[in-house]
């Protein structure tokens, strides 16, 4: 291959992999290519200008060069409410004439909140990156913008091309930065402004950002709606958000706006709202613009998801593990319609780093995750935060692994034994429906619970003598019990709770050993032979196995006649065997969930649609892949599809 389609292909495989989210091949494979670049430009000392070894930064800038607009980039009407919306969309219609406000329709898309860029193109080549700036003059970010793998250094069409988009950095690549970072930032927005307005470009390179492109600002005009400019910046493998959407009236706009608000905790990106714009451009043409922002367009804001409020103290607690950690308790803010007094803190680390302190002020947003996080202090009041040595609970010497501390005392550490027999009793492990975290907090208050194995001793009266329990409250508890002596090796697995061992490792195990007395009995080589286990698992395996108050438990549990049926491969909930799933778009868990739920299920997980796939797992939008299933005339299933699926056969 020579230089020019090393480019090509690393280029294609880059936009692959970055904008479309469907690898074509290894990253393996990717890196020895682009490795063979980088020696092949450094023997020859030619760099071609779309070439990916552009992307990593590198040069610091002297300056920031000021860049005046070819055409000045317009601010957004602003409507506060759906009665505003109403408004504007009546001085709409009364500028069209009947007709045309009858095939009116609208484009509804999100409104992203980070630092909006103009890509310029020559010639197909990526020639210029230029900040907003005051609309009119911006500065050149050119290096900065090349390190943003999304955009595209080349794209296929000739001629003079100017783009609008959104430079922003993915709530993801702001959690992995700030696990390291000296000074954490303290949102996506100024994550995203601070790269790119920063003369160090490794620096920008470092925090991975993204970039979602909604306007075509010049080029000659391939199409006559929003939806086909969309169409067409993607053809030209600009990455365009997939969730957009028409609508044929207002009152679909809404409801549009409210499932954007409902389904906005689970972006990786951050939105401030969402732009509502008509649809049809020549109608915008029509409508043109007043001074300072377009008469076809407006921005509909939601409420911000960040807030600051007074850090009043912090409370550590004992999990099932035995790790402690912090929680902050705040003065109660409101984000979003949501009255939020507890946030997390992570541990120690995180609080030093992040320089928080009580009786300061601290900025926190609501995500997806039940509890808010702390995202850094917003002034430098209040006393340092101090770390505790000892268990809160039971006062043990904590002990620190890595970066979080824990409370040694597996034995008597009431927290850590009710979330142990918790999770023991939880529907993916033992699966004993009625015994609640009360119920067992009750039993132990009342001495008569110390371990697992003491739930298989429990008489009906112990039982009667807590609250709430009757005769038949007893009963269904007792057979509850005693029917999860019937559960699958995998369930027990891991209902023991041992640590880095989830459902999907469980799963593994219980496939390969065929009883808890075999996988007790294994080396730690032997439990590296399988797929996915390596040696931080099987160290927590090995370990698990050799404290001596677990090992008596589980002789307890044996002789009560809990052993773990055992399960074969092909027997255990393989509806899906055989089958190539390919999963799209945003589901309401992460993607590694639902790969695991269908690898669980026997089905194989892969990156791409092809005639082979059997059905695509489809969530919100999803653009390139549902095209491409829909072409092919492949199933696509819902989350919900998946469900019923997975029950019918079970
Ligand atoms: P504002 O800065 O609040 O006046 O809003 C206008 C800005 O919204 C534009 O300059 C863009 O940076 C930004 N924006 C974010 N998403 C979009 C979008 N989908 N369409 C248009 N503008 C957007
Ligand atoms: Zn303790």
């Amino acid at each position: 291959m020579d230089m020019r389609a090393m480019v090509d292909r690393l280029n294609e495989l880059a936009r692959a992999y970055y904008t479309l989210d469907d690898p074509l091949v290894s990253d393996g494979e990717y890196d020895a290519l682009y490795d063979e670049l980088v020696a092949l430009e450094r023997e020859t000392g030619t760099i071609l200008p779309d070439s990916p070894t552009q992307r990593v930064g590198g040069e610091i800038l002297e300056e920031f060069v000021k860049f005046t607009h070819e055409k000045p980039l317009y601010s957004l009407d602003k409507a506060q409410s759906f009665d505003e919306l109403r408004a504007w969309d009546k001085r709409v219609r009364g500028r069209l004439t009947e007709k045309e406000a009858s095939e009116l329709s609208y484009m509804v898309e999100l409104k992203f909140d980070g630092l909006t860029l103009v890509a310029i193109y020559d010639d197909g080549l990526l020639t210029r990156g230029v900040t907003r700036g005051n609309g009119t003059v911006g500065e050149e970010i050119t290096a900065q913008m090349r390190t943003i793998r999304t955009v595209p250094l080349h794209i296929p069409r000739e001629g003079h091309r100017v783009f609008q988009g959104e430079g922003l950095m993915p709530y993801s690549a702001l959690k992995t930065y700030n696990e390291t970072a000296a000074i954490p930032l303290k949102n996506p927005r100024n994550g995203a402004a601070g790269a790119l307005r920063n003369l160090d470009t490794r620096e920008t390179a470092r925090r991975n950002l993204i970039c979602y492109f909604y306007a075509t600002l010049d080029g000659p005009e391939e199409f006559a709606t929003d939806g086909e400019e969309k169409d067409y910046m993607r053809a030209l493998g600009l990455p365009v958000h997939p969730h957009s959407k028409i609508c044929a009236t207002l009152d679909e706009v809404m409801e549009e706006i409210l499932e954007i608000e409902k389904i906005r905790p689970q972006l990786d990106v951050m939105i401030d709202g969402v732009v509502v714009k008509v649809n049809n451009l020549p109608y915008r043409e029509k409508l043109g613009y007043t001074v300072k922002a377009p008469r076809w367009a407006i921005a509909y804001k939601f409420e911000a998801e960040e807030a600051t409020t007074l850090l009043k103290d912090v409370a550590w607690n004992v999990g099932r593990t035995g790790k402690v950690t912090p929680t902050a308790l705040l003065e109660p803010v409101d984000i979003g319609g949501v009255t939020i007094a507890r946030a997390t803190l992570n541990n120690f680390d995180d609080i030093q780093r992040k320089g928080v302190k009580i009786g300061g002020r601290v900025f926190l947003r609501r995500s997806n995750d039940v509890i808010p996080e702390i995202l850094g202090k917003a002034d430098d009041l209040g006393r340092e935060i101090e770390m505790i040595e000892h268990c809160p609970s039971c006062g043990t010497q904590l002990i620190q692994r890595g970066v979080h501390s824990f409370c040694p005392n597996t034995l008597s550490c009431t927290p850590q034994l009710i979330a142990r027999i918790n999770h023991y009793a939880s529907r993916d492990a033992m699966d004993i429906r009625g015994l609640s975290e009360k119920t067992i907090g009750g039993l132990m208050a009342a001495g008569h619970l110390h371990s697992i194995a003491d739930l298989y001793e429990l008489d009906p009266q112990e039982l009667l003598e807590l609250e709430g329990f009757g005769q038949k409250r007893t009963e269904n508890l007792l057979t509850a019990i005693d029917q999860s002596k019937e559960r699958p090796l995998d369930q027990l697995i891991y209902g023991l709770g041992i640590g880095q061992v989830g459902k999907k490792t469980a799963r593994d195990l219980a496939l390969h050993f065929d009883s808890l007395e075999e996988l007790k009995g294994a080396t730690r080589e032997e439990l590296e032979a399988l797929d996915d286990i390596g040696p931080e698992t099987s160290q927590a395996i090995a370990t698990f196995f050799t404290d001596p108050h677990i090992l008596s438990t589980l002789e307890e549990l044996e002789a009560a006649g809990v052993r773990g049926k055992k399960i074969k491969g092909e027997e255990k909930s393989q509806q899906l065997a055989g089958k190539t799933v390919v999963i799209t778009g945003t589901l309401s868990q992460s993607r590694s969930h639902f790969q695991e739920l269908l690898q669980a299920h026997g089905a194989k997980v892969t990156g791409s649609v092809s005639k082979n796939t059997d059905f695509l797992l489809a969530g919100e939008k999803g653009g390139s892949k549902r095209d491409k299933a829909e072409a092919l005339g492949i199933p696509i299933l819902s989350e919900s599809d998946l469900e019923a699926l997975l029950e019918e056969a079970e």
